[in-house]
């Protein structure tokens, strides 16, 4: 047996991206973009279409944090909520608004996709939430009304529909969100990159920004190893890197670790019994699982880093342990990719976009949860940002507030997910 290999997969199969280099002497841009994720990539991009003069600088290469380590499932839904609750919390406006962006976002990267021909194995093929108990299903039925009475094509699978759809009878039923689907994350921020550089944006990678501070003529001053950029305008799209970047955004968000893997890929007859239509699924478990293919039928799954599993033999111990537990068939199978990345989470589940005032506005939207949603907040943000007008936003934007007791909260969710792992 192989070891398996402790890059992300997607670094062995995503087409490379465009040449970059290093950030050297000083330049004077409009809007400056911190981090080559999926958040940054797509603000700069439509800003660059929008005739904004942007840079971006990234610390390592696009995509080599949260985004190049996804399992790259295109999830249009909420984690904790739903469109009703939703309009319940923030009126029916701001509640409308927000869930539409959502609801919408995965058609938008699709069609963010097409639109720049970007070669990313994209599979708009639907995305599932499926559910282990009955209540929770009946649950799921009521959500799916609400989805359908907004125009979504979201609809209930029953039970037997589940089995025939996943390949596995662990499942009471699931939500079908008939827009998502998957892609090669890496492939796609490399892909956007290249788009946003034939637009006219200027992306330096390898170039982390140590300080970050206003200068005497109120502009903002970032500085690198290599040199710094003179913005009247900042965009924090670094995800966990927020936190040292500026001071209101040091207690933001909080860290969950999960690993990723991948199998080798899967004969056609095993492919014929799990997904056999294709499509991909995080459950609604605590204790998360989810699967879909990659275009060569390898099966890519995740599980939250807990306090009882660490390291490399028992992350791929457990691996094995969660894939034959909900498919017994793949019993034996290699694992040919594992890696960590970081999911930083908020404290509300929802993606966030925060102003923090003198030009300077963060992204802060991982969730686990935000291929699509990062692409469309990108979007907007940037028609906000050429329209000087933040309300655009479907995101109600605010003030970040700093969670309580942060040392202690920022180990709660893997004492949630160790908790979780127990009860599985
Ligand atoms: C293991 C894992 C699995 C996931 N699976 C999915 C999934 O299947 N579907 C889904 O929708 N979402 C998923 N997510 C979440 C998704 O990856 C994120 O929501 C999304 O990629 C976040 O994009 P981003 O641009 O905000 O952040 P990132 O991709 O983290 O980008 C931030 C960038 O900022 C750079 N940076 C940091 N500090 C600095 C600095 N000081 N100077 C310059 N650059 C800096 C980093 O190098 C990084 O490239 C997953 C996340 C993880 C960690």
């Amino acid at each position: 047996m192989k070891a398996a290999s402790r890059l992300a997969l997607w670094r062995h199969t995503a087409p490379a991206g465009p040449s970059l280099t290093q950030l050297q002497g000083d330049v004077d841009t409009d809007v400056l973009v911190i981090g080559g994720g999926i958040a940054g990539m797509s603000t700069a991009l439509h800003l660059a279409e929008a005739g904004v003069a942007v840079v971006v600088v990234e610390a390592g290469e696009p995509g080599s944090a949260a985004t190049g380590q996804s399992g790259g499932l295109i999830a249009p839904d909420y984690i904790r909520h739903t469109p009703d609750s939703i309009a319940a919390q923030f009126g029916p406006e701001a509640g409308e608004r927000l869930t539409a962006m959502l609801g919408r976002s995965a058609q938008h990267c699709f069609d963010l996709i097409a639109r720049h021909d970007i070669d990313c194995d994209a599979r708009q093929d639907g995305f599932y939430t499926p559910v282990h108990q009955h209540d929770l299903a009946e649950q799921q039925r009521r959500v799916a009304g609400q989805w359908q009475s907004r125009g979504f094509d979201v609809s209930f699978v029953e039970q037997a529909g589940a089995e025939d759809a996943l390949g596995t009878d662990a499942y009471r039923g699931a939500l079908r969100f008939g827009q998502g689907g998957s892609i090669n994350p890496l492939a796609y921020v490399r892909g956007l990159t290249e788009a946003a550089m034939a637009a006219g944006a200027y992306v330096y990678r390898d170039t982390a920004v140590r300080d970050l501070s206003r200068a005497a003529d109120g502009r903002w001053h970032a500085r690198a190893a290599g040199g710094s950029v003179r913005a009247s305008r900042v965009v924090l799209a670094a995800n966990g890197g927020n936190a040292g970047l500026h001071r209101a955004m040091r207690r933001a968000a909080l860290p969950l670790n999960v690993v990723e893997f991948a199998t080798t890929p899967l004969p056609a007859a095993l492919r014929d019994r799990i997904l056999p239509h294709g499509g991909a699924f995080t459950d609604k478990s605590s204790y998360i699982f989810s699967a879909r293919y990659d275009g060569d039928g390898r099966l890519i799954s995740a599980f939250p880093r807990t306090w009882c599993v660490r390291g490399p033999r028992a992350y791929h111990k457990e691996a094995r342990r969660r894939l034959t537990k909900h498919f017994p068939a793949l019993h034996g199978v290699e694992i040919e990719s594992l890696w960590e990345g970081i999911a930083w989470i908020n404290t509300s589940f929802l993606p966030e976009v925060y102003d923090l005032g003198d030009g300077a506005v963060a992204i802060q939207a991982c969730n686990g949860r935000g291929i699509s949603t990062n692409t469309v907040i990108g979007a907007e943000l940037a028609a906000a940002l050429a329209g000087d007008d933040l309300s655009a936003l479907s995101v109600s934007v605010r003030s970040p507030a700093a969670i309580p007791f942060y040392p202690l909260a920022a180990r709660s969710p893997e004492l949630m997910m160790t908790l979780a792992y127990l009860a599985d």
